[in-house]
């Protein structure tokens, strides 16, 4: 035999048509399968077959090659001598030789391939198992992502509440000191940087304690309520309307000057005058001031708190502004 073909990369043996090995098996086969060099010769190519594709030979690959004359690629486990499958890829063709017939074979052996194969599979079922896992976590991702949107929104609704409820006067619905302290402080600064000129009332009820006194402090209280809601739909968009404290309102003016401011004011006055206060007869005095050069929040707050005493010395139910005041 020619010592290349003896040699070669992959097994090669020749059978009879009735399936009897010829001599010319080469010696990778013979290694292959642990056979001493003519021990094959003349046996039955059953003796290198597993038991289980004894009959696959029969009913598949000697029907095949007949019919076609050649069989590709065929997955089959040799016996070796000490009884051991190996698996091995096969290729078969028949020719005639002398004018007698021969199928002549070769056969890879396929034990690292299936290792390797074994290895994808099971890198195949871990990749699965984890695309599984991941998507079950990115679901439960989602959902927990959806509940904590949903806290969050009910987080800011509820500080949008508290906020609300901390700047508010319980009693009048108006915002409280707490909230005009903060908004005088930022009108303020505003001012200091820019000159957005704005002012200031101090409205008060007269003589509000006789009121208490005579009818009792529910109605002093519902007298506060009206009042409230009559600054309410009397202030502009722009304005900041609240209850300092007792008896005392304040109206923060943004853009308003000493005219302005005085206008404001008086129609407040006339208004709660001529309110009908179920028969009652109620009246405010007001202090107004307008923020110039050199104020702070408290400067203006005290100038417009001396002009509503000025109201008040003046015979009450009456606006002064802090300017006039301090002119005379
Ligand atoms: P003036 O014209 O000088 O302002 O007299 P006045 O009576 O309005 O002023 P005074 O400061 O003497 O009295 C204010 C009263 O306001 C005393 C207090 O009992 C009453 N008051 C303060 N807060 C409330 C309140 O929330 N409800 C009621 N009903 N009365 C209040
Ligand atoms: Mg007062
Ligand atoms: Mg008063």
């Amino acid at each position: 035999m020619d010592a290349q073909l003896n040699h070669a990369p992959c097994g090669y043996f020749s059978i009879t048509a009735e399936g009897l090995l010829l001599r010319s098996a080469n010696e990778t086969l013979l290694n292959m399968l642990g056979y001493q060099s003519l021990e094959l010769a003349d046996r039955h190519i059953e003796s290198i077959l597993s038991l289980a594709n004894r009959l696959f030979f029969h009913t598949y690959f000697y029907p095949y090659i007949q019919l076609y004359g050649h069989v590709k690629e065929m997955y089959l486990a040799l016996r070796t001598k000490d009884g051991r499958d190996l698996p091995v890829l096969m290729n078969g063709v028949r020719l005639e030789r002398g004018g007698e017939l021969f199928i002549d074979c070769v056969a890879l052996e396929m034990n690292k391939r299936i290792e390797h194969e074994k290895d994808i599979l099971r890198t195949k079922t871990q990749l699965e198992a984890l695309y599984q896992a991941t998507q079950e976590a990115n679901v439960r991702l989602e959902l927990l992502h959806a509940e904590y949107e949903a806290k969050q929104q009910e987080l800011l609704r509820l500080n949008a509440q508290l906020e609300a409820l901390a700047s508010t006067d319980p009693l009048t619905g108006l915002r409280n000191r707490r909230f005009f302290k903060e908004s005088l402080a930022t009108l303020q600064e505003a001012y200091a940087q820019n000159e957005q000129p704005f002012s200031l009332l101090i409205l008060d009820i007269d003589h509000f304690k006789k009121i208490n006194d005579t009818y009792g402090h529910p109605v002093g209280d519902l007298v506060l309520s009206s009042l409230a809601a009559l600054l309410r739909s009397e202030a502009g968009p722009a304005d900041i309307a609240a209850r300092y404290g007792g008896e005392e309102f304040v109206v923060l003016m943004p853009g308003a000057d000493r005219t302005g401011v005085i206008d404001a004011a008086e129609r407040y006055r006339a208004g709660v005058e001529a309110a009908s206060w179920e028969g009652l007869r109620i009246t405010i005095s007001v202090g107004a001031a307008t923020i110039s050069p050199g104020d702070t929040d408290e400067t203006l707050v005290n100038r417009a708190d001396h002009a509503l005493y000025a109201s008040k010395s003046g015979g009450r139910n009456r606006v002064t502004h802090a300017e006039a005041e301090a002119e005379r």
